[in-house]
């Protein structure tokens, strides 16, 4: 069994879901559980249409409708089941969006946005049908149990095994990424771009081969192509510096996407759907890293603050453990860290959602300086001259190094 995850670029439009189909044709895989996300950016529109209707102001769905529906139109004949299928979603959202919303937003959110990938799936899996490639669509909701935390659902590992091994065996499945459902029947999801997560999860408990999440990127690059045009390819990597990239900040594969796969030591491929031919990045449990190379992360939008003692008193555990509690209760995850005597300095991801309701908090105990709109790199692997490269110039604020990492806010 292998396990494929389609992300929103590669069906972003009725070209990318016909090269998905030949892909699929090609690689002629006998078992295959398929994994896909809602088309190019309808969870951003969902989400949009939830804030509308949250927030009282009129919401609209039409520009949703007519993305899918220019598709359907390139895909298939006017006569074909699929178009009522695809209407009985939005009469789902419309009728959500009738009642005056419950003061549980997470919990509307999850009810609207989670359709996303019940459009692109019933397209797919009716498209694939169309062009000879049989395939059984899935309903995720029935295989991929969680709590009811909504909009970061939990998994319930046993039971989801249980479904999993209940609904798939041989054959070919399509279900969707990033939903999952609770035990009242209740629609959740997995957090934003969890689709990869859904695919490691089928992977874990499918026992696969291996699983693949086709990118229009060639595999994993030592950094973004955005910030160096002479970005290479990583052949291959261990799942420990996989996870170290992730939390740095790569954003190729979604963090929590590694961890189930590790402890079955099934390997994951990400490959580019646009050249399938290419092997892409293997990342396997004690995988040398190939070329062993520095990889550059880059996070815009950091908040660097300084906290120190009205007093001049020293930074004392006490004041540290209040001060990581209001991290904790702004749910805010701090990037970087270092200390001196007298003050503490935190970079963090800057949503000011959070950060301002915190500096008012710290300031009420503290003196607290901050310096906004930075940038944190982090280089793992370093050299001088991967080093030279970053810092050029730059005015840098805190620079931290152990002996694999470098980091630098600036
Ligand atoms: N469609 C969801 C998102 O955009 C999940 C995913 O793409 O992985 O966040
Ligand atoms: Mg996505």
């Amino acid at each position: 069994m292998k396990v494929y995850k389609f992300g929103g670029a590669s069906v972003k439009d009725a070209e990318g879901i016909r090269n998905i189909s030949q892909l699929l044709l090609d690689e002629a895989v006998e078992s295959l559980a398929i994994v896909v996300s809602a088309m190019g950016k309808t969870t951003n529109m969902l989400e949009k249409v939830v804030n509308d209707y949250y927030d009282r102001n009129t919401p609209n769905i039409d520009k949703v409708k007519h993305y899918h529906y220019a598709i359907l139109e390139e895909l298939f004949d006017k006569s074909h089941s699929i178009f009522d299928e695809v209407n009985n979603l939005f009469v789902e959202i419309e009728w959500a969006i009738e009642d005056t919303p419950t003061s549980n937003y997470a919990y509307e959110y999850d009810q609207i946005v989670s359709v996303g990938e019940l459009l692109s799936t019933k397209i797919v899996s009716a498209f694939l049908e169309q062009e000879g490639f049989a395939n059984k669509w899935i309903d995720a909701r029935d295989i991929i149990r969680t709590d009811n935390t909504y909009r970061n659902g939990r998994i319930d590992w046993q039971l989801t095994q249980q479904q999993i091994a209940k609904h798939i065996s041989k054959g070919v499945f399509l279900t969707q990424g990033f939903i999952g459902c609770t035990t009242e029947n209740f629609t959740t999801t997995l957090g934003r771009e969890g689709s990869d997560f859904t695919a490691a999860i089928l992977g874990f408990a499918l026992n696969a081969e291996e699983v693949t999440i086709w990118k229009d990127v060639d595999g994993m690059l030592n950094a973004d192509p955005r910030y160096f045009d002479d970005a290479k390819l990583l052949n291959q990597l261990s799942f420990a510096e996989a996870i170290e990239l992730a939390y740095f900040g790569a954003k190729v594969i979604h963090p929590k996407t590694i961890q189930p796969l590790k402890e079955k030591n099934i390997s994951l491929r990400v490959k580019s759907f646009l050249n399938p031919n290419e092997e892409g990045t293997v990342i396997f449990e004690d995988a040398e890293m190939k070329p062993f190379m520095p990889s550059f992360i880059f996070k815009e939008n950091q908040i660097l603050i300084s906290i120190s003692a009205n007093d001049l008193s020293f930074i004392v555990e006490d004041h540290l453990s209040y001060i990581f509690s209001l991290f904790a209760k702004y749910g805010l995850a701090i990037n970087m860290m270092q200390n001196s005597a007298v003050s503490f300095s935190v970079c963090l991801d800057n949503d000011s959602q959070k950060t301002l309701p915190l500096i008012f908090e710290l300031k009420e105990g503290f003196k607290v300086q901050y310096n906004e709109q930075l940038t944190l790199c982090t280089i793992r692997h370093y050299d001088q001259a991967a080093i030279d490269k970053v810092v050029d110039e730059k005015n840098i604020l805190v620079e931290q190094k152990s002996r694999q990492t470098i980091q630098f806010v600036y």
